[in-house]
């Protein structure tokens, strides 16, 4: 088999781990595998480095971030390549520039347009072990970019098809995926195959296990992913084309993020292009814009109010500010203490009455709803963020995910 093998921060975060890390390699190529690896960096550093950049001013320049937090990924394939080869192993490290990977010239959230994977199915086929280094690559001007936070997950997926792998496995600190973040729901339950398009709304939705961007190129290539713990060895989750042997229940998962603001237009005069109008110049930005509910218009105005992620929270309420006065628009309103809370399931699409459950279930607890929104499989609220841990609680309870034994 040939395999990508993508180590998380904490499988890199001391030598200690680079050595257990080393050994799960070792074992892959005992059983006669091709393996291909892909790290994070060291768990912290990426944090680290940034922050001593926002040490020097608020806003350095995103190509200069960059440059920076790449080493982060440096240093843990550079170690990790030295640790193989001390135990006889060809390993090599490649930044993501010599490993071929070509981005657009978006810094801090840049998409993979190609990868020359050429060279490195060259030296898997002679049995050498490449040690690449997640989370970036080149730009066509030869800059250095990166792919958004927990970009290591889309760096292996886009290896993995380049070079044709069988599988890939992404080593974690926890052994799958869980029907909710188990950090914050011990009674979580472990999933043992989930279907890619389920796990692509969970992983938008806030379950930062993976980064979407990973789930939405393997669903696209066909690439099975396995999600296993690089702590304990047993079998993880699959992320695989939905089958018949996937569990039907109505609600597979909840997931939630707290990196959610929202913001209020008021009193915009209703007319044909206003939506374009207001997020025209938020796209244009480069801010994703997520939830999105528009008024019914009253004596000719409208609001419009939606959610972006807290760190654009600014930049978006200075070009409302602006907006609202070339709009003629009455006021703008933010609030960046929100947070999002979402129940995922493919059974959905055969169950009515969900909704209601939910908006039930959360009105007992006296949790008040400021948005709704919903897909097929998906309904996502907007909720007071410190309210955020009991309404995760309290939704996997009651639609009934709480492991039996604990
Ligand atoms: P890595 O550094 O290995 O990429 P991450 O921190 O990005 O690790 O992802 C693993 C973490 O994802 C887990 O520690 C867990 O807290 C969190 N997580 C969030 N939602 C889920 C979920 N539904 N199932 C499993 N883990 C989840
Ligand atoms: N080191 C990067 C981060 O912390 C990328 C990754 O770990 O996937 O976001
Ligand atoms: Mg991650």
């Amino acid at each position: 088999m040939r395999i990508v093998q993508k180590f998380g921060g904490t499988s890199v975060g001391s030598l200690e781990r680079i050595g257990k890390t080393a050994d799960l390699v070792a074992a892959e190529l005992a059983q006669g595998n091709q393996v291909a690896v892909v790290v994070s960096a060291m768990s912290g550093e990426t944090n680290r480095l940034t922050s001593m950049a926002h040490e020097i001013c608020a806003q350095p320049a995103a190509r200069e971030l960059d440059a920076l937090v790449a080493t982060g990924e440096q240093v843990s394939a550079a170690l990790l390549a030295i640790e193989l080869q001390n135990r006889g192993i060809a390993a090599y490290s490649y930044s993501g520039g010599q490993a071929g990977f070509v981005t657009d010239s978006k810094h801090e959230r840049a998409r993979i347009k190609d990868i020359e994977g050429d060279h490195l199915l060259t030296r898997l086929q002679a049995g050498e072990v490449p040690v690449v280094t997640g989370f970036q690559g080149v730009d066509e001007q030869g800059n250095v970019t990166t792919l958004g936070r927990g970009g290591s997950d889309t760096s292996a997926v886009a290896l993995a098809i380049a070079v044709e792998a069988d599988v890939c496995d992404i080593y974690t600190d926890v052994d799958g995926i869980y029907t909710t973040d188990p950090r914050i729901v011990p009674k979580a339950r472990k999933i043992e195959r989930i279907a890619y398009e389920e796990m692509l709304e969970f992983a938008s939705l806030g379950a930062k296990v993976l980064q979407t961007r990973s789930v939405e190129l393997a669903m696209r290539y066909n690439m099975p992913l396995h999600l296993r713990s690089s702590f304990e060895p047993v079998a993880g989750t699959m992320v695989v084309q939905e089958d018949d042997s996937m569990e039907r229940a109505t609600i597979s998962g909840v997931a939630y993020n707290r990196d959610e603001a929202k913001i209020t237009i008021m009193g915009i005069p209703d007319q044909p292009g206003i939506a374009a109008n207001v997020f025209g110049p938020v796209a244009g930005a480069g801010i994703n814009v997520d939830v999105i509910v528009q008024n019914v218009s009253e004596q000719g105005y409208t609001d419009i109010t939606f959610t972006v992620p807290t760190g654009d929270y600014q930049q978006t309420m200075d070009i409302m500010r602006r907006l609202c006065k070339q709009m003629d628009a009455r006021d703008v309103k933010g609030d960046d203490s929100v947070a999002k809370v979402s129940v995922v399931g493919v059974g959905m699409r055969s169950h009515s009455g969900v909704a209601k459950d939910m908006f039930d279930i959360l009105a007992r607890e006296g949790v008040n709803i400021q948005m709704i929104t919903t897909s097929e499989i998906k309904i996502t609220v907007v909720i007071d963020e410190k309210y955020i841990e009991l309404a995760v609680r309290t939704l996997h309870s009651a639609f009934g995910l709480d492991a039996e034994d604990s």
